[in-house]
């Protein structure tokens, strides 16, 4: 059973991978991303129901469009490979681990709603250094309604709601203050508004413990990523996307961060 919804899971992952792709893209274009078909890049012909089967479809035609044959971008087959991986992750560390309980249930699809936000911020951020508020207001909204439904179903309580809000709202404001005496020292932009706000949304989701390790795991990775992003390309611009750094830390805290509070109290216990 766990197994079949693993593979539901996969392929919802896919299908859901290409929408956001979709609607990142047309976010970075200004387009309308509810109203107006999908249609292909180069030539402009709109795409049947067939040619839109997330990866399959790359796949069937060798990454050709069907009516000119251009190249598709590989970015397509790309990010819908990639959340399908990110939903599996979530499910095997809530599902897996938790089994097929109510509370685990909307737990995964709690976290689900919340790494497809992160994942179209990430995508806009490293194209175009913007976190779109839309995305930090799904996630929030989404955050409401799932803590909403746990609260009537007796999953938390009303201290533990208390608790996460003032969590989100402390990262955050930390983070605010953080970023405006960096602004004065370093004479620089340093922090966007986008990412302190994606710190206090991540908050919400955490907890204390968990923004803790968000605020120290962020700085780590966005160290890494820069690194790598100036090793790699030496011409890359000044002006570095510290969203997806963020994103991927909280995702990450989502899966492992029970065990990493765990381990580190275990460290002050002997
Ligand atoms: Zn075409």
């Amino acid at each position: 059973m766990v197994i079949y919804y693993g593979v539901c899971t996969a392929i919802l992952g896919l299908i859901f991978g290409s929408f956001l792709n979709c609607t990142a893209m047309r976010i970075v274009r200004g387009e309308d991303f509810v109203k107006g078909r999908s249609h292909c890049m180069s030539c402009g012909h709109e795409l049947g129901a067939a040619d839109l089967v997330p990866l399959f479809s790359y796949l069937v035609h060798r990454g050709r469009c069907r009516y000119c044959g251009d190249k598709i971008s590989v970015r397509y087959p790309l990010t819908e490979l990639t959340f399908m991986l990110l939903s599996l992750g979530l499910y095997v560390a809530i599902i897996g681990f938790g089994g097929l309980t109510l509370p685990a249930i909307l737990l995964f699809f709690k976290c689900w709603f919340l790494t497809g936000c992160l994942f179209v911020l990430s995508l806009t951020d490293l194209e175009i250094f913007e976190i779109p508020d839309g995305t930090l207001i799904a996630g929030a909204i989404s955050w409401v309604i799932f803590t909403i439904l746990e609260l009537i179903l007796g999953i938390h309580g009303i201290m533990w709601v208390l608790h996460h809000v003032l969590a989100g709202l402390l990262v955050g404001g930390l983070m605010l203050l953080i970023s405006l005496i960096m602004d004065k020292v370093l004479k620089k932009d340093s922090l966007g508004g986008g990412d302190i706000k994606l710190f206090a949304l991540l908050g919400l989701y955490l907890g204390y413990a968990g923004s803790y390790e968000l605020v120290l795991l962020s700085c780590v990775m966005g160290l890494v990523f820069a690194g790598a992003r100036k090793a790699l390309f030496a011409e890359a611009s000044r002006e570095f996307p510290f969203g997806p750094s963020i994103a991927l830390s909280g995702y990450l805290l989502l899966i492992f961060g029970d065990m990493i509070t765990d381990w580190y109290l275990g460290l002050f216990m002997y």
